[in-house]
């Protein structure tokens, strides 16, 4: 009883709150978890296949949505955060959205991102039957630091649990040693060596001359074949721990226009697949797809067709080229846009300049104190070359203050009342992209500017 007047009571707030102009994607879950503190573990119980559980540093929402949406491309019916609301109340949300009145959910399957601090609250709620992990940020001078607090606490509240089985990044050697850590079975997707020209590019500026340890006896690891920072093959020779085989990876990707054409070895046959994505982070993040989806049990064939046929959701994005670089200009009109779109921007590896430009008319909500909601902070802590943010617009000077909030030093950011001045400075900067995040009044004089300015 009391977790159908929590799925009410979830419900009846997400739909006050969008009526109000606000869209928390997460607030629906915390009004029905403060109804019934045992909701999540409750409409969790009732997912009739299986539960798939995503975390990892980088490439979590797209892995999520790319799962998503090729088992419904197999017929399933799928509850995911697709929002990226990771968090126990975003989780939460995702459920209550999909229950019906009576409190019952009717997917076969759930598709949870999980942000990595929050994995232990997330798997004792859940009880996830597949993990998938997709990569945990190392830096090579801090090998005892922050990524390795992360997977301790990843291993500790895996172990112990019955019936889970791991999907791991076997090129990491840090995220393939958490099957061991957590004393679970596990399979592996990566990238063989991957040569031609676009790799050549997009890894260039990310290459780090990796020393790695072994993360069983902590000698050093010899490794060969990185195609992007310290991921590639390795092997212990003091202990022999080494890459694992993997049952999904991609042998080949070669860039065309916005896609990539791959060649993936699948349990040991060479398939063709056709990716609609930019940038090789993605080709890992479908291996880790591909891998969840073969253990759901579906088809070869299928997944292949599902991943084919999966659209990279950018929101309302455009693309335009200036003087050789390239401009993206996004909508972002309440919270769940913006976080979407900063999530596209955390995943590309280019450095860029940035553009914030916010009006408060009747046509973009009057309340913008959903912008002090958008995590910035994850972007500016895990993206390093952020080059310039101009803030403009009726509510530029709010964006440049939650920008200092942010801890965005202040000679990075700039605020230019004039927008067509500001448009230009964001395009003049010394980034490889330029990304103009917009909200709704403004987006239709911002393209006029760059339809000038490219004339
Ligand atoms: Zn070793």
């Amino acid at each position: 009883m009391r977790v159908v007047l929590a799925v009410v009571a979830g419900k009846v707030a997400g739909f006050l709150s969008r009526i109000g102009g606000y869209q928390g994607s997460s607030l629906p879950g915390r009004i029905a978890r403060r109804v019934d503190g045992g909701v999540l573990t409750k409409l969790a119980g009732q997912v009739r296949r299986g539960i798939i559980l995503v975390s990892g540093t980088n490439g979590k929402t797209t892995t999520v949505n790319m799962i998503a949406d090729v088992l419904r491309h197999g017929g399933y019916r799928v509850t995911a955060n697709q929002e990226g609301a990771n968090m126990l109340n975003g989780v939460t949300a995702a459920f209550v959205k999909d229950a019906d009145c009576l409190g019952r959910i009717r997917s076969d399957f759930a598709v949870i991102e999980g942000d990595e601090a929050y994995v232990p609250g997330i798997v004792r709620e859940i009880k996830p039957g597949l993990v998938v992990v997709t990569n945990i940020s190392q830096d090579q001078m801090d090998r005892h630091g922050e990524p390795e607090r992360i997977l301790g606490i990843i291993a500790a509240s895996l172990k112990g649990l019955k019936n889970t089985v791991l999907a791991l990044n076997g090129d990491d050697p840090a995220v393939a040693y958490l099957a061991s850590r957590a004393e679970l079975p596990a399979v592996y997707f990566g990238m063989a060596v991957v040569t031609h020209a676009a790799t050549k590019k997009s890894s260039g500026p990310n290459r780090i001359a990796a020393t790695l340890f072994c993360p069983h006896c902590d000698s050093i690891l010899y490794s060969f074949g990185a195609h992007n920072g310290h991921l590639g093959g390795y092997r212990c020779d003091n202990c022999g721990f080494a890459k694992p085989d993997q049952r999904v990876e991609a042998l080949e990707a070669v860039a065309v226009g916005d896609a990539y054409l791959c060649v993936v070895d699948i349990d040991g046959s060479k398939e063709q697949l056709t990716l609609q994505a930019k940038g090789l982070f993605n080709v890992m993040n479908a291996m880790a797809a591909i891998t969840a989806c073969l253990h759901s049990g579906m088809e070869i064939a299928t997944i292949l067709s599902g991943m084919a046929a999966y659209k990279p959701v950018t929101g309302r994005m455009e693309k335009y080229l200036y003087k050789g670089k390239t401009v993206f200009l996004v909508l972002v009109k309440n919270l769940v846009g913006f976080s979407e779109a900063l999530a596209a921007l955390r995943e590309e590896p280019e450095s860029m300049d940035i553009l914030i430009a916010l009006n408060d008319q009747e046509g973009d909500g009057q309340d913008l104190s959903w912008l002090w909601e958008v995590d910035f902070e994850t972007l500016i802590n895990q993206k390093k070359n952020l080059h310039s943010f101009t803030c403009t617009g009726q509510r530029g000077a709010d964006a440049a203050l939650r920008l200092k909030y942010a801890d965005v030093p202040r000679e990075r950011i700039a605020l230019v009342p004039d927008l067509s001045q500001a448009v230009k400075q964001a395009l003049g900067g010394r980034g490889e992209k330029v990304y103009l995040l917009v909200n709704y009044t403004l987006l239709q004089q911002v393209s006029d500017v760059l339809g000038k300015i490219n004339n």
